[in-house]
């Protein structure tokens, strides 16, 4: 047989992994995870200047080849061909394939800072822009909008049409929940189990959808956050039934769960056998572990990682069950994706309270282990529960806000904790309004608090409109569709048309809030200060050469008074305040500020 580039070409290979590459990238070389029939027994030649077969490797399957190309600084785009070569016939390719290298398209983005307020969406349930994309053939699930765990049929389509609300409401990026394909029978709307990694879910949209919406969010000014999970796939990736190594499922490809202890990492008392059933059992039947001590698993994901930074412009990236994964990997991952990349910022999900725990993961911390990785920030889980144990404990004889008061004291602990993303709620717990008995002053306290402290705020959608979930924290009624995003829907969260004049008035303050907030250079990334804690006000400042701002939270359901002497180390006898809010200026009487039952005070010192 003769080789014949063109129309049948790729006949006998059905997939290969990336689908395309970039000239002048900032790694070296490219992996091809290349899958068809009987590949082992071909030698491959690759005849394009510039381009050279580092060397290929195989499986335990006999359907997968892994090609290791070099690519020359000086290698123009194009399509190379790959040439198939029959140990038989050694001087006649079989078969060729092809395979493209872009030119690069560089999107300025910047990472995601202090200065940045971000959004977090559901995608499946925000809006959906694109109804006949609900049901496609070939994915299992069907829509089902009156489910709680079905898909509702929200998509990149809707995100788009909302992104002027968006950025209209104060938010500077987006973090979208996973959008890469996930055909599982069942709960597949949230994304958290890839069955495709280079192909955005089709009810969602397509690749080119999700770039041309990566363009639109940064000509609205909002930064793109993407969703990763690299501790596990879905238990329909079509790996599960053609494993590529032996080894490339934890647990020989078996459901074996985690104990979803995380702390036993860093146990001095651990057992080894604790230690892998934490690191190598699956999060849940439906996600199996991958095992990233697998060499050729561990350079696809990380370079999985990098086309998708490449592809889409990325500002961030939200890592998943960052402690699941397999530490050592992390750290290459990290330290890869930063050096090829500078710009990017990178947080990753380690649900403990503890703050030494999430230290343990961060850039620059001098571990007793020695490990150490290239993580910028975490979710600070640590924060979020001292608030809500502030304003959900009963009164002490202290003050309720000593939890939060001494949890920012353990700061110490963290090489920035500035780079933390610090949050009121997520999508993985009840919503804020309903953490705080769906009483709309405490929820206040709550944007306030978060969107001021150090860190770079981040509100789940609909926050901003009090939804709840009251009664029910499942994450399907966590998660439920945000009012207007749906034709049909009665009530409208992007005109107001249908809120209650509770909701209106809430997301108005969170309007305001957010876009003061983008011109406060102090809470971007000035110094911040506390007061201990008196009565039921929580005193703090934010600081910088241009400015000073004053923030105190009153949870009491009666006036508080400040006696202003007691903050003349950061007042240094200035006694104009300006409420950032209302632009109002709140009356000193004899040295003295009486903050209202339930507010939280934003204010600027003149
Ligand atoms: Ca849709």
């Amino acid at each position: 047989m003769l080789a014949v580039p063109g129309a049948w070409a790729q006949s006998f290979v059905d997939n290969t992994d990336p689908p395309f590459w970039w000239t002048d990238m900032p790694v070296e070389g490219v992996q091809l995870m290349i899958h068809g029939e009987d590949l082992k027994k071909y030698d491959i030649e690759v005849d394009h200047p510039g381009v050279t077969v580092e060397k290929v490797e195989h499986g335990d399957s006999p359907h997968y080849a892994f090609v290791y190309l070099n690519v020359a600084e000086s290698v123009a785009p194009g399509i190379l061909e790959l040439k198939w070569l029959h140990p038989d016939h050694p001087q006649r390719a079989a078969e060729t394939t092809t395979f493209e290298l872009r030119a690069r398209s560089p999107r300025k983005a910047e990472g995601y800072s202090g200065s940045d307020a971000i959004c977090l969406i559901t995608p499946d349930r925000f809006s959906n822009g694109n109804p006949d994309n609900d049901a496609v053939s070939g994915l299992t699930e069907a829509p089902n909008r009156s489910d709680d765990h079905g898909r509702h049929g929200g998509d990149l389509a809707g995100i788009r049409n909302h992104l002027e609300y968006l950025s209209g409401m104060g938010f500077t990026a987006v973090w979208l929940n996973p959008l890469l394909e996930n055909n599982q029978p069942q709960w597949s709307y949230h994304g958290y189990a890839t069955t495709d990694y280079y192909r955005v879910d089709p009810r969602f949209g397509t690749n080119a959808e999700y770039q041309q919406l990566a363009d639109a969010a940064q000509q609205n000014g909002l930064k793109l956050i993407m969703d990763m999970i690299m501790n596990h796939c879905g238990s329909e990736h079509p790996w599960m039934d053609d494993l590529p190594t032996k080894d490339w499922i934890n647990n020989s490809g078996t459901f074996s769960p985690t104990t979803h202890r995380r702390t036993t990492l860093r146990d001095p008392y651990a057992t080894a056998s604790d230690l892998k059933r934490f690191s190598d059992g699956w999060f849940v039947k439906e996600m199996p572990d991958l095992n990233q001590r697998q060499p050729l698993l561990a350079d696809y994901l990380i370079q999985n990682t990098i086309w998708w930074v490449e592809y889409l412009g990325l500002s961030g990236i939200r890592m998943d069950t960052y402690p699941y994964s397999d530490a050592d990997f992390m750290t290459r991952w990290t330290c890869n994706l930063r050096a090829a990349y500078p710009h990017l910022n990178i947080c990753g999900e380690e649900w403990s309270l503890n703050p030494a725990v999430l230290a343990y993961w961060q850039e620059g911390q001098d571990n007793p282990d020695g490990y150490t990785s290239c993580l910028p920030g975490l979710l600070d889980f640590p924060l979020h529960h001292a608030f809500m144990q502030s304003m959900n404990a009963d009164e002490t004889w202290q003050s309720n806000w000593v939890n939060l008061y001494e949890m920012l004291g353990n700061d110490f602990l963290y090489p920035d904790p500035f780079n933390h993303i610090v949050f009121p709620d997520n999508h993985d717990m009840s919503r804020v309004h309903t953490q705080l008995g769906d009483d709309a002053l405490k929820t206040r306290l709550a944007v306030a608090f978060f969107a001021t402290t150090r860190g770079i705020p981040q509100f789940y959608y609909g926050t901003e409109i009090l939804m709840s979930n009251a009664g029910d924290d499942s994450h399907g009624n966590i998660r439920s569709d945000f009012p207007g995003g749906w034709a049909g829907d009665t009530t409208n969260g992007f005109t107001g048309e249908g809120l209650s004049p509770e909701a209106l008035d809430f997301q108005d303050f969170t309007r305001r809030l957010l876009h003061w907030r983008q011109t406060s250079s102090a809470v971007h990334n000035g110094t911040l200060t506390h007061y201990v804690p008196e009565g039921e006000a929580y005193v703090y400042f934010r600081q910088d050469s241009a400015s000073t701002v004053m923030v105190v939270l009153n949870q009491s359901d009666s006036t508080e008074v400040l006696s202003l002497s007691r903050f003349d180390e950061v007042l240094n006898g200035r006694r104009t305040f300006l409420d950032v809010l209302d632009d109002t200026r709140p009356a000193v009487d004899q040295n003295q500020l009486h903050v209202p039952a339930s507010t939280a005070w934003i204010l600027e010192i003149r």
